[in-house]
């Protein structure tokens, strides 16, 4: 058990039954995740019987830095983290105008087989504890020394299909004792698993919903997402729905445009209709190419075209600012390119 893993009840309940006073636990926290000091003898206002005791029973769960890479273009950083058995992932800090921001990953790979991304190149190879998750923004703000704000999970892995661990995250995450990230500065980013919607809805989880959608048409998005053949769009957007009226907030949809596939009228006339009655916004991604996929990107020229073409009908659309190309800021790039040039 890693005590970096453990959400306030649970380490209020370990220092009490290791017969501690039950504030030690209140001091542990904020240590551990409002100051990130991962390491029981730099606590400095607990005493040395308590610190002791820590030490020998607890460890915490302490991924490093393997390697950083900075765009010469912005202030994006992409970071390539080692956990504990060895696996890398990979972290990104960008740097927006409403303020700081971490993607971070929620698996070692991700079953879901979309084509346009290089995560998935290898099937997942686990599910991230919450304290690895935890930990890539920690790592993250202690290297940048600015404090982080908001956190999207859209690195690698497939959030609803790690559910458990990323509720936990959530909850250690906007501990007002530990970051105190408001809980509505937390994305989560989907490729459509509608059971875990409606499963984290009705558990009173609190996050903005992204979708990656790419088309609105089935047999499209079939071709390039494989797990929507369970998950049909109409069944999506209903579920989508439901999270707007549970929680108030609209839906974000990404649409990557990959130019001669979902670009057409006929693709842009079909988002039209499929989106018109919902609370949303789609989010526009010029295709940022990988090795392994052979589709080509828009122009700017196009890419604006769809975005006014969309706001004309009344779909309320933007196109995502492109952060960190020269460093392979797309999801799991990176970390593929590094894996394939060590084997
Ligand atoms: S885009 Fe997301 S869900 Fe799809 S394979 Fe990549 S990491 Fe998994």
């Amino acid at each position: 058990m890693y005590i970096n893993n453990l959400d306030y009840n649970e380490m209020e309940k370990l220092v009490v039954d290791s017969g501690f006073p039950r504030f030690r636990a209140d001091q542990l926290f904020r240590w551990i995740h409002g100051k990130m000091v991962s390491d029981f003898k730099e606590m400095k206002n607990l005493p040395k019987t308590f610190i002791e005791y820590m030490n020998d029973n607890h460890r915490f769960d302490k991924p490093g830095i393997h390697k950083r890479l900075d765009s010469s273009q912005d202030n994006t950083k992409k970071y390539l983290i080692e956990l504990e058995d060895g696996n890398i992932i990979e972290s990104v800090y960008l740097n927006y105008d409403f303020g700081e921001s971490v993607c971070i990953s929620s698996q070692v790979g991700c079953n879901m087989g979309c084509l346009f991304c290089a995560s998935t190149k290898d099937g997942r190879i686990r599910n991230l504890r919450a304290s690895e998750m935890l930990e890539q923004i920690y790592i993250i703000q202690k290297d940048i020394m600015t404090k982080i704000n908001s956190v999207v999970i859209m690195g690698s892995g497939e959030p609803f299909d790690n559910l458990d661990n990323v509720k936990r995250f959530i909850e250690i995450v906007t501990d007002e004792k530990g970051m105190n990230i408001s809980k509505r500065k937390i994305t989560l980013s989907t490729c459509g698993i509608i059971p875990g919607i409606y499963e984290a809805l009705d558990e009173g989880m609190q996050f903005n919903l992204a979708v990656s959608l790419h088309s609105a048409v089935q047999k499209k998005r079939d071709e390039i997402i494989p797990a929507s053949k369970n998950y049909p769009l109409k069944d999506l957007i209903k579920a989508c729905d439901y999270y707007t009226e549970k929680t108030g907030r609209r839906v974000t949809y990404e649409y990557i445009i990959i130019k001669g596939f979902n670009d057409g009228k006929e693709d842009l006339k079909e988002l039209v209709k499929l989106l018109k009655n919902s609370n949303c916004h789609v989010n526009l991604i010029p295709l940022n190419p990988i090795e392994e996929f052979h589709g080509e990107a828009p122009t700017h020229r196009e890419t604006v075209l769809i975005n006014k073409y969309l706001n004309s009908n009344g779909i309320n659309a933007t196109i995502r600012r492109e952060l960190g190309r020269d460093i392979n800021a797309a999801c799991g790039q990176l970390r593929r390119n590094y894996i394939n040039n060590r084997e």
